[in-house]
């Protein structure tokens, strides 16, 4: 299956795997480290997104 290693947009953090924590932001899929991360996303999403 391919997989290309997302980065976690929060911290920066170059994803092992892929984590349950991921959130969608116009029509991408943004994947985390941890649900901490998540919730900063999902509160000022436009901060992160690229
Ligand atoms: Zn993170």
């Amino acid at each position: 299956m391919f997989w290309n290693k997302p980065t976690d947009p929060v911290c920066k953090m170059k994803l092992k795997k892929v984590t349950q924590f991921k959130s969608e932001f116009q029509n991408k899929t943004y994947h985390f480290c941890s649900l901490n991360c998540k919730q900063k996303f999902d509160k000022s999403p436009r901060e992160y997104a690229k």
